[in-house]
């Protein structure tokens, strides 16, 4: 799909490549009636500014967001931009424990309960590997209250965390943020013995302040927050992701700096996920992530996901057992507590 190659996108002319890898990015967003890049209107026409993410978007009466969810209201009768703060795009399920969710192989949850596995609609970045792209298909979103989803959630007494993902719940905190309280404020109220642990899956791309209050929500339940480090190098991200993953990279050090290892070893508070995509994140890249991730605190765990092929990269081929055994064996030189997820591609148990 990107027909540049690992070494291209990193050493070549990057006033060549970029414009490539961004026209890329511009063909596979039109098939889904999404902008090109985040909009940037000037002071005379802003008309909604959104600092949730690392976009940034400004939008003017007819633009559409980066994350495709915001837009002005055509009645323009005052009423805000949807989502919000008490209602959000989200499709939830049911889900028993364990999971297949991206911390479970360290989480301590109780088996035959259940996590409410809300997906969030609407992503920051563009994977052309996306794993979820189903987040892109807003004709079957539904906009939900989240007071009734709190009060819904509380009542099965057999649902003991809840998993937000999507997309990814940045370009939702506000949302997201507030459905946790009000599902902890209802616990309190009703069992102040009942564990109910919130936990996010994000791409860590969002608004400094928000993350870090997601972060105390998780640690105050039991819960944690995985980042996925899609990779070290920013020119890498842009190409495989469309956008920088700067604001990532700070913030996964922002709160790994102040909050791992505050509530004891064996319930870590976060933790990193790579997606080894083949011939992109390869062992040079990941030796990168697990470095960076040493460096703030080696104990901090890290999976490696087998790659499968995806959405606009359904031609790559699944991770090769020799890529997955070397980036192993290099991210356990750096960090104490690695781990290998989506093993069963590779035909282990
Ligand atoms: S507590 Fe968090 S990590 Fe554990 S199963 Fe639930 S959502 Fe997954
Ligand atoms: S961050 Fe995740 S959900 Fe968003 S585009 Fe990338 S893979 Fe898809
Ligand atoms: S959350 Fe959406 S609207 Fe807000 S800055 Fe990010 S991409 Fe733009």
């Amino acid at each position: 799909m990107l027909q540049l190659c690992r070494d291209c996108i990193l050493n070549e002319n990057w006033e060549v490549v970029e414009p490539h890898i961004l026209a890329v990015h511009k063909q596979v967003r039109n098939l889904v009636d999404l902008p090109s890049k985040p909009p940037k209107a000037d002071d005379m026409d802003a008309k909604l500014r959104c600092n949730l993410c690392i976009n940034e978007c400004v939008l003017s009466k007819n633009d559409l967001s980066y994350c495709g969810l915001r837009n002005i209201p055509k009645s323009q009768s005052g009423e805000l931009p949807l989502p919000s703060r008490s209602r959000g795009y989200i499709h939830g399920y049911l889900d028993r424990i364990p999971t297949n969710c991206c911390n479970a192989w360290f989480c301590n949850a109780e088996y035959d309960t259940y996590s409410y596995a809300a997906f969030l609609y609407g992503c920051s970045y563009n994977c052309l590997s996306c794993q979820n792209s189903s987040h892109k298909l807003f004709s079957k979103k539904h906009l939900f209250d989240a007071e009734f989803l709190a009060k819904q959630i509380v009542k099965n007494k057999k649902i003991t965390c809840l998993c937000y993902f999507g997309g990814t719940p940045e370009v939702q905190l506000p949302f997201s943020i507030n459905l946790a309280g009000l599902i902890i404020e209802k616990i309190e109220k009703q069992d102040k013995k009942r564990k109910f642990r919130i936990c996010w899956e994000f791409n860590g791309s969002g608004r400094q302040d928000l993350v870090e209050k997601c972060m105390r929500l998780a640690i105050k339940t039991g819960g944690n927050i995985k980042f996925d480090l899609k990779t070290f190098n920013e020119k890498l991200n842009i190409a495989l992701c469309g956008v920088s993953n700067s604001k990532t990279l700070e913030n996964f050090k922002y709160l790994a700096e102040i909050f791992f290892n505050t509530r004891g070893k064996y319930m870590p508070e976060m933790s990193a996920c790579t997606l080894m995509v083949p011939g992109y994140t390869n062992h040079k890249e990941v030796e990168l992530i697990a470095r960076f991730i040493s460096e703030i605190n080696p104990e901090i765990p890290y999976s490696l996901l087998v790659f499968h092929g995806d959405y606009k990269m359904k031609d790559l081929p699944i991770t090769p057992k020799k890529q997955a055994t070397k980036c192993l064996e290099i991210a356990k030189k750096y960090l104490k507590n690695v781990h290998l997820g989506n093993k069963f591609l590779l035909g282990f148990s």
